[in-house]
Order: C-alpha cells, then structure tokens, then sequence
C-alpha cells in the first residue's frame, strides 16, 4: 500500500490504536475502515464482538493488525495495560440508546460518566491522546424552542444552529430523566477537556449527529430481546420488515438530521491521522442538509422499502403513540438538531456527502437482505404456536 498523507502532506506513521466499544455500531465500521484503507493496529474492546467477527476470522490480509480483547471495562484491571500499549486510545463504549436513559438512569450516568473515567486518567497519566465520543446531546434543546410555536425567530439560525463554542446545553428538569445521558457526557466532556487544560492532555471530542446506517442496534426478536427498543433507525426497519405501523412518537414533530455512517467514518479518520489539526477540539460530526421530521423520515424509508422489498406500503403505513405509552415516565426530547459544521471544515477540511435518501436506499437494501428471511420465520413461528 503506498504511504499515505495527512492533510498537510507529510506521510502518516502506523500506529497502534486501543477502541473500547469497538464491537458496536461506530466501532465496527472504524475498525473496517482502519483494515480496509490504512496500516494502523486495532486493539478492540468489547463485551460482544459479533459486528466485528468478519474482521477477526483468521487468514485476512490484515489479520496481524486487529485483535478481540472481550473485558467489561467497569472492572478489569487489563484496560491501563492497553492503553499503555496504544498510541492512541478512542472511547465509544456507551448505554446510548434513548429508550434506557429515563428506564435505567443509574446504568447510564455510570455508563457515560463514572465508566469514562479511568479512560481519561490513564490516558493523562501515560500522556497517551484520546479521541473520546461524546453527543449532540449534549446541546439539548434549542434556545427558538423556548419562544411561542409562530414566533418569527424560530426561523432564524441563531435561535437553533448548535455550535460547539458558542451554543449553550440546555437540559430538562430532573424528573425528565432522559437527560441522564446528556449530563454524564457533558459533564466527562467538562472533565476531558479540564485534563486538557491543567494536565496537557492530548483530546479531541466527538459529538455524533443521528450517524445511521447498516449494523446500527438490533431488531428485536432477531439479533436483540423482542421487548427490546432500538433507535429510530432500527425501530422503523423492524415494523417495515414485519409490515406494521411506524409508531410516531408525540405525532413525530422532532426533527433529526442524519449522516451515512461512512462520511461520519471519513471524520473521524481524518481526527486519527491528523493530531495536530485535532488536538484540542471538540467536533460536531452531522449532515446539516439531512433534515427531516421523525414523520417525513417513516414516509421516506416507507417509500423505499417497498420499491427494495417489492411490497406495497400499508394502507396506514404509520400510528401515532404517546411518548409515556412508547418510552415510559420522564422521557423528553431534542427539538431540533442542525450542527454548524465551521470548525471541522476548518480543521479537517471535511464535509458530508451522502443525501438521506441515497443513505436510506443503502441502509434499507442491507436491513432487507439480513433480515426480511429471518422476520418471516419469526412471525410464521409465531402465528403457528
Ligand atoms: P453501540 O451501542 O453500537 O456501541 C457501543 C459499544 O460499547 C457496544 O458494542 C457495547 O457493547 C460497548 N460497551 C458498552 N459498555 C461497555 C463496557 N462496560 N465495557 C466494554 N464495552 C462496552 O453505539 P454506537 O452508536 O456505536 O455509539 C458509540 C458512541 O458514540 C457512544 O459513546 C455514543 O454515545 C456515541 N454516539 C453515537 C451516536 C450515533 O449516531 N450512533 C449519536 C450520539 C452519540
Ligand atoms: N422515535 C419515534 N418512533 C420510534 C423510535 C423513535 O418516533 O419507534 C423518535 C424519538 O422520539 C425521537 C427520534 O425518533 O424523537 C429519534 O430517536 P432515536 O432513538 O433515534 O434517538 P435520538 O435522536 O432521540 O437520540
């Protein structure tokens, strides 16, 4: 392979790489990525490593370059021997499914804070840099949520795109305990970025916008406990492949924009190989041109899944449900999610370029293909017993 170049053209070096969580969605396409396209060394670790188990089969090209550690990192005393082993240490584990943050607020703030925290105090110890993931989350809800529903300023940028030195985080009240999640990774976030300014630790911080495409959750009853709530992604392709109503929470007004999970996969490539233009900054990673209601998005992979699955959509392709009825007590929700893309252009010169319905035909074909056969057993089991 022909030595590759940062964005300042100087020749990058191999390196070795510790990814905790790199068995799940993010993880898996980093460490394809990383095999596919570079020369660096992957040390995934993971409770479970079936996302991954295509890439550790024995015989590959790369297979001197990735190894499997199965450890809980809650309490195994492996992790700082890792960490001290990798050049660079990037943090994905998480609980970061909304459906458990008012459900399971203590596994989440553990989770997302107290978990982290060893993480971050290896790395400033042995002065080794971390990429750390962190959320859109984090910036709640929008300042133009709080002005009445006609309000003229609603429209107006300022009033809703979220930057990362400017805009505030702004969180429900306690009781609404989905903004566990948002306060435990604010406030790792806050610490990271303290370690960096009194330790000199080498950081850079990630604040994922909806990234969504193939391997994202789980379909419950197939590959994840039937009773079991995914993401919206993974919730609307589970009634698609079953030929149920999409549930539209509170009617589906929030809106979301979504990046293919490749271009986000490009960003953060572009963090690992580029230290000096990452260093020190914290990167909302998103596709501003992506936006859709929850609602537009079931009409759309609605749309699409029939024309890939040659079914025609269902007289009532979607069913409106209460947030309480489909989340329970204390949910609440991001209003609006548009990232100002100004400082990882900036940097790393890197802009989105997957439309969402291009990234929905995608994702919707490889649903179709892993699941549509394994659905239909299930549900011909079902109704025969
Ligand atoms: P994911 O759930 O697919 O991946 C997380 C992985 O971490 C899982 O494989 C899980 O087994 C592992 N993990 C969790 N706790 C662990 C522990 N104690 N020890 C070892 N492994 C553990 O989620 P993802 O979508 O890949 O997200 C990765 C990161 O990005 C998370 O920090 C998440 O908060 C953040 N994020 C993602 C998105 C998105 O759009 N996908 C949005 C916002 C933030
Ligand atoms: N949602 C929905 N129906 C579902 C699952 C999710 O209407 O079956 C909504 C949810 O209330 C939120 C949006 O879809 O407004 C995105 O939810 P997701 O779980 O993907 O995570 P979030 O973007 O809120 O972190």
């Amino acid at each position: 392979m022909a030595s590759r170049m940062d964005l300042d053209g100087r020749p990058i070096d191999a390196i070795t790489i510790c990814m905790i969580g790199g068995g799940g969605f993010i993880g898996s396409h980093l460490c394809e990525r990383l095999m596919h396209d570079t020369q660096h060394t992957v040390m995934a670790v993971d409770v479970y490593s079936d996302k991954i188990e295509h890439l550790l089969q024995p015989g590959q090209p790369w297979s001197n370059r990735i190894q499997f550690h199965r450890i809980n990192i809650k309490h195994d005393p492996r992790l700082e021997g890792l960490i001290k082993m990798a050049d660079l240490t990037i943090n994905l584990a998480a609980i970061c499914t909304p459906a458990d943050y008012n459900t399971r607020p203590l596994d989440t703030i553990y989770s997302n804070f107290i978990d982290a925290l060893p993480v971050v105090k290896y790395c400033s110890e042995n002065n080794k840099r971390l990429i750390h993931f962190s959320t859109c989350e984090v910036y709640g809800k929008t300042i133009g949520s709080f002005l009445p529903k006609d309000h003229p300023l609603r429209q107006d940028p300022a009033f809703y795109v979220l930057k990362e030195d400017e805009s505030p985080c702004i969180f429900g009240p306690i009781e609404k305990q989905r903004w566990s999640y948002a306060c435990a990774k604010q406030l790792i976030e806050r610490l990271i970025y303290a370690e960096g300014a009194e330790n000199g630790l080498d950081f850079t911080i990630v604040r994922p916008f909806n990234w969504i495409g193939p391997r994202m959750d789980f379909i419950p009853g197939i590959d994840g406990p039937s009773e079991g709530v995914p993401r919206v992604l993974a919730c609307f392709s589970n009634g698609l492949l079953r030929g149920e109503p999409l549930k539209l929470v509170d009617g589906g007004q929030s809106q979301r924009t979504f990046v293919y999970i490749k271009d986000a996969i490009e960003a953060v490539l572009r963090m690992i190989e580029n230290p000096s233009r990452a260093n020190g900054h914290i990167f909302n990673v998103g596709n501003p041109n992506n936006e859709v209601t929850v609602r537009q998005l079931a009409e759309l992979m609605t749309e699409l899944y029939s024309k890939i699955s040659g079914k025609p959509p269902l007289e009532n392709p979607t069913i409106d449900i209460s947030s309480k009825e489909f989340y329970g007590e204390g949910y609440d929700d991001s209003d609006k999610r548009i990232p100002d893309m100004t400082i990882i252009k900036q940097q790393l010169d890197w802009e989105p370029q997957t439309s969402l319905s291009d990234l929905l035909e995608f994702t919707l074909t490889y649903q179709h293909k892993t699941y549509s056969h394994a659905v239909k057993q299930a549900m011909s089991q079902s109704t025969a017993s």
